[in-house]
């Protein structure tokens, strides 16, 4: 919808259950998120929507799902401890923190978290004098410094000292693809090139959480890495690309509010990187990256474990470090992109109607069920008769309280593609009335033909 703004979605998504703020009863946590009725819903289609694409139908393709603690020597090894950070630049009058890159970004520099600390701060010492500091409005500010994201924890260490020798949350998912390479492969018949998939969470001491579940310091990620011979490591890059991209299709988003951007600071190691990016409602931004790693994943850690990770090839009777590709998207992001592609507001006979369009797959709940009066136990009766079946076949839900177009109503806002209403005729006849939330249209059907009338769409 054009003028969408993010307060029209973050209204709609904590005034009917999909999004609370943490710990709301307390004040607030910042860059955390609770996912509600249907926002626990939607996740968890998305979830099974990418495994399904990515794990299922792929023979090429399998799933882990490794810890969120690991050794610790694990992001060494990755880089993290070292570098795994964002630029930020500090107020000297009120202490507020913020991302030296997203300002100059916002200011038309090229500029992004892997430039290095001297260059950014070049930059914003360039244009230091156009930034108001967001909160006590001085220009006051320090240099650019580094600061890490790994969130720090004491599993194991029972010394008084945190600090002391510290594991970490994990910062992202694929290190436990990594390090579990050869476990896979040991333990199953499959060859290069081949890929493990991974969906769980991850922690980022993110320094500005903004924008709702865009940027949030708990996040869920959908990764899957892909090991490669060297040669032929940027044709399956092509490939991986595309597929990545016809999965954006394949969940209802719209093309036009898609757009791939290509990056031009590259981390030493890689080979290419371009992210994909959504029209979100500030802008278009990235949804997912698709990187070509080369070998400096398995490398590392090599070097650090003192294990051998490499792989051999016995039809060219050659020996290798596998290259990595990688496709990497946060659960968030995708369902803020999904609210945002999703969200319409129509005119229907003088009336407005705010209508989530959710890809029956992904929708939250995928049937509701009415009894047109509560009070009448024959139509309880029948209801529940229909409720019974609906609900072998996906999300259903039930709603006795109400007018029926105040009903149709709640259901259009949360994306529930159909709603069954059970009235006096039904107990003459057996029809129930279907009614279709894109097109408004009611039709009625026997309650004996629902199943093969609703076709499928995936629970
Ligand atoms: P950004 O530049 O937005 O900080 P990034 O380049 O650091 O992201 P990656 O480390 O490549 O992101 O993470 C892969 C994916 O994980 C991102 O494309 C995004 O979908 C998701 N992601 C990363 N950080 C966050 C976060 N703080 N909150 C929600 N999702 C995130």
């Amino acid at each position: 919808m054009d003028n969408l703004s993010l307060e029209d979605i973050v209204s709609l998504a904590k005034r009917r259950g999909f999004v609370f703020p943490s710990s709301e009863i307390y004040g607030g946590f910042a860059g955390v998120y609770d996912y509600g009725p249907y926002g626990v819903e939607l996740a968890n289609n998305i979830k099974a929507a990418w495994w399904r694409y990515m794990v299922q139908l792929r023979p090429d393709i399998v799933g882990l799902d490794s810890g969120i603690f690991m050794h610790p020597n694990i992001w060494k090894a990755s880089g993290h401890v070292e570098g795994f950070s964002d630029p930020l630049v500090e107020c000297r009058n009120c202490h507020n923190r913020i991302r030296a890159d997203h300002v100059l970004e916002e200011l038309g520099e090229q500029a992004d978290e892997k430039m290095s600390e001297e260059h950014l701060n070049e930059l914003f010492q360039k244009h230091r004098q156009e930034v108001k500091c967001p909160v006590c409005g001085k220009v006051e500010w320090g240099d650019v410094k580094n600061f890490n994201l790994l969130v720090k924890s004491n599993l194991g260490n029972f010394s008084d000292n945190f600090d002391d020798n510290p594991s970490y949350l994990r910062g992202e998912t694929c290190q436990g693809i990594y390090v579990n390479f050869l476990n896979v492969l040991d333990s199953t018949r499959i060859k290069i090139p081949f890929g493990i998939a991974q969906i769980g969470k991850a922690f980022r001491n993110e320094i500005s959480p903004r924008q709702f579940i865009f940027r949030t310091r708990e996040l869920e990620q959908m990764e899957m890495q892909y090991f490669v011979e060297p040669d032929s490591e940027m044709d399956e890059y092509e490939k991986l690309r595309h597929y990545r991209w016809d999965f954006y299709k394949t969940i209802g988003l719209r093309e036009e509010n898609l757009q791939w951007h290509k990056h031009e600071n590259l981390v030493f190691y890689a080979k290419e990187a371009y992210d994909i990016e959504y029209k979100f409602p500030f802008g278009f931004k990235e949804l997912e990256g698709v990187h070509a790693r080369g070998d400096y994943d398995l490398t590392q850690h090599q070097k650090f474990s003192g294990k051998d990770l490499s792989y051999f090839d016995p039809i060219n009777n050659q020996r290798f470090v596998p290259h990595i590709i990688e496709s990497s998207v946060g659960v968030g992001r995708i369902m803020l992109a999904i609210l945002t592609d999703a969200y319409s507001v129509e005119d229907i006979n003088g009336e407005k109607r705010t209508v989530l369009k959710i890809h029956p797959d992904i929708a939250p709940i995928k049937y509701a069920v009415f009894p047109l009066l509560r009070n009448k136990p024959e139509l309880v009766n029948k209801a529940r008769e229909v409720y019974d079946q609906l609900s072998k076949l996906g999300m259903c839900e039930w709603d006795d309280n109400g007018n029926i177009g105040k009903r149709y109503r709640r259901q259009d806002e949360i994306g529930t593609p159909k709603c069954m209403t059970i009235d006096f005729q039904t107990l003459e006849d057996n029809t129930i009335t279907v009614r279709d939330r894109d097109t408004t249209l009611q039709t009625r059907v026997n309650i004996s033909d629902l199943v093969s009338t609703l076709g499928s769409v995936k629970a």
